[in-house]
């Protein structure tokens, strides 16, 4: 049975699947990796992804575990490639490490005339990598194609939790956009193989723009997510939830709309009495003929709304109240990333001529480089105790271990005193910084619950499973 890799990615990467390049920390490219089929695009390599870290043919990122590192290919590839192709340039010119006059020449135009950069870009060109990492929906919403805002981790996870997504879960979501949120409430929801009796976990999505809800249509397709996703072309302002007539049977909402409140009339359980102010008394699809209600009748609905301004959040709560809605709580989420580093006391590529411990020219660098990556080479090397790459900051952490682990202190810098047995890696004072730009637009969370309508047959079921004084 075919998984989504976004459910269950198995040990690797495979052909015709998608994965998450990571380029540098914040730069992640989704990528679906083709078969070498021996020629593409005129190229023995097959396809590559060109970067500034340099070509990855996709061969080289086929069949090995996720969260391998890739080396950049030594054999020129991508646009280079295909220039030489042009310019009639024979591959068998190529010297040792692939490369050819023209290579280098390129190499250099491509610097900008500036040395400094042109050694960073052939440094970056021989030695440069990458990791492959599988899809996951959030890295996914950090690389996906925008085609709207999109709703952040940090966001989804609490709403996530606050509706109380869970597998076997039936949510619906309204407007589908760009599908992060979608992404992230399918897995929530996935409950598997259930045993019967069990449900499934499914999500219910809406889109009323043509492309956007094409472009999902063929994203969730090609993620293997159709079966878990369905997803409806609907303006629900005016046309509702129901799909095909039948009800979803919701345990969950999310609406991710301008104007929220123009929808809730929808969410209700029975008929309700008072239409809302934008329908000009005409009647919905919905309204003409019997009531059908979207929501699952046996569990209360918890619903989550997602609004920029507190104006459409005073509206939408108003119509939640006269809708029967309680428990209504609004939140916002101020999310705040911690970056912990290392102040480098080893090698600064500034190339700002000596200024701040940086190599006065390209040759100093180099020296420099081959020096650390020596150091590097004799530690890694030497038997260790297997706990240099700890971070002991807790209260367990002897004042030894601690200091060791940070690298003789965390407060002054290390000193370049490379016979003492610090890792080259753990040298230099640590330095916490805020981040200044966080991924996640402000926007306001209305939470809200509406129960379960408890019948007759509900409370004979009550009485005769905890009989009263027995
Ligand atoms: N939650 C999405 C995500 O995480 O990628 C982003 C949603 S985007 C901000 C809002 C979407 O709602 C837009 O794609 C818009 O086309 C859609 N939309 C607006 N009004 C709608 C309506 N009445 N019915 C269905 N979709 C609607």
């Amino acid at each position: 049975r075919n998984i989504s890799p976004f459910l269950d990615p198995g040990p690797g990467t495979k052909a015709n699947s998608l994965a998450i390049l990571q380029l540098s920390r914040d730069n992640l490219q989704p990528v679906y990796l083709q078969p070498a089929t021996g020629k593409h695009d005129g190229y023995a390599e097959g396809a590559v992804v060109n970067t500034r870290y340099g070509s990855f043919p996709h061969s080289t990122m086929l069949n090995v575990p996720w969260g391998s590192q890739i080396r950049a290919s030594k054999v020129d590839t991508g646009s280079r490639g295909r220039k030489r192709k042009r310019e009639g340039v024979d591959d068998a010119c190529r010297d040792a490490t692939g490369a050819t006059e023209k290579d280098n020449e390129d190499s250099a135009a491509l610097a900008n005339d500036d040395s400094a950069t042109a050694v960073k870009q052939a440094v970056a060109d021989t030695s440069g990598f990458i990791h492959v990492l599988p899809p996951t929906p959030e890295l996914w919403t950090t690389s996906l194609p925008h085609r709207t805002q999109v709703v952040y981790t940090p966001d989804y996870s609490y709403i996530l939790h606050r509706i109380r997504a869970r597998p076997g879960s039936t949510l619906i979501e309204a407007g589908a956009g760009s599908g992060s949120f979608t992404h992230a409430s399918v897995r929530a929801v996935y409950n598997g193989y259930p045993a019967e009796g069990q449900r499934k976990g499914k999500v219910f999505s809406f889109e009323f723009h043509e492309q956007r809800y094409h472009k999902m249509k063929e994203e969730l397709s090609d993620h293997g997510l159709d079966r878990l996703v369905q997803l409806s072309h609907r303006d629900v302002y005016n046309g509702g939830f129901l799909v095909d007539g039948k009800s979803p049977e919701a345990d969950a909402v999310f609406l991710d709309l301008p104007a929220p409140w123009e929808a809730l009339h929808h969410l209700s359980r029975r008929k309700p009495q008072t239409l809302p102010a934008n329908s000009n008394g005409a009647a919905t699809a919905n309204q003409q003929t019997e009531w059908v209600s979207p929501l699952n009748p046996k569990k209360s609905t918890h619903l989550c709304t997602f609004s920029p301004c507190i104006e459409q959040v005073t509206r939408t709560v108003s119509a939640m109240r006269r809708l029967g809605w309680v428990d209504i709580d609004v939140v916002e989420i101020a999310n705040r990333k911690l970056h912990t580093s290392r102040e480098r006391v080893g090698l600064n590529l500034n190339f700002d001529r000596g200024v701040n411990n940086s190599p006065r020219d390209v040759e100093e660098a180099l020296t420099r480089l081959a020096e650390i990556e020596t150091r590097f080479r004799e530690h890694a090397a030497k038997p260790g105790d297997g706990d240099e790459g700890m971070d002991l900051s807790d209260e367990d952490a002897t004042p030894a271990a601690k200091n060791k682990a940070a690298g003789n202190g965390s407060q002054a810098p290390s000193t370049e005193d490379t016979s003492s047995g610090t890792a080259p890696w753990m040298e230099g004072r640590l330095i916490t910084r805020g981040e200044p730009e966080i991924k996640t637009h402000t926007s306001y969370l209305v939470f809200a619950v509406l129960p379960m309508e408890w019948t007759e047959e509900d409370e004979a079921a009550a009485a005769a499973k905890y009989p009263i004084g027995k």
